[in-house]
């Protein structure tokens, strides 16, 4: 491999791990904001909104997406936050999307404990705990 084939394969890699950083970056935006988001949805003032999520026992992914339409821009604003912030890659953040959405479903549906555990629909059993991803409610100590 000559030099030029070297610097023009360092410099796909670093295309690549800046892409990736750029999803991780977006990927915690979003978990974080939702994690404040969903406690603030436990509220009082709050919690009428997104009882309707809770209403039903869960058992298939697409119970993910049975949530009040209020609460749907309530809680993607973080994507928002990480553009304003951040900056906007179109493609990393419809990677983002995809990915939030397919994590979503997957943690809502009971068939698929053995791969991802039961830390969501932990948080539909007992309510004031598992508010968002397993390290965010390790660090704030809301994990049940
Ligand atoms: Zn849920
Ligand atoms: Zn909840």
């Amino acid at each position: 491999m000559n030099k030029n084939n070297k610097k023009i394969k360092n410099k796909k890699l670093l295309f690549v791990l800046f892409r990736m950083l750029n999803f991780i970056v977006y990927l915690v935006y979003y978990d974080l904001y939702y994690y404040f988001a969903h406690r603030l949805l436990h509220s009082r003032v709050l919690y009428p909104i997104h009882k309707y999520h809770h209403n039903k026992s869960l058992s298939h992914y697409s119970d993910f997406y049975k949530i009040h339409v209020l609460e749907i821009p309530f809680t993607s604003a973080g994507l928002l936050m990480a553009i304003y912030f951040h900056k906007l890659y179109i493609n990393q953040l419809l990677l983002c999307i995809l990915f939030i959405n397919i994590r979503g479903m997957i943690c809502h549906d009971h068939k698929c404990v053995n791969i991802v555990g039961d830390h969501h629909l932990l948080h539909h059993k007992y309510y004031k705990c598992n508010y968002g991803e397993y390290w965010i409610d390790y660090i704030f100590k809301t994990v049940h």
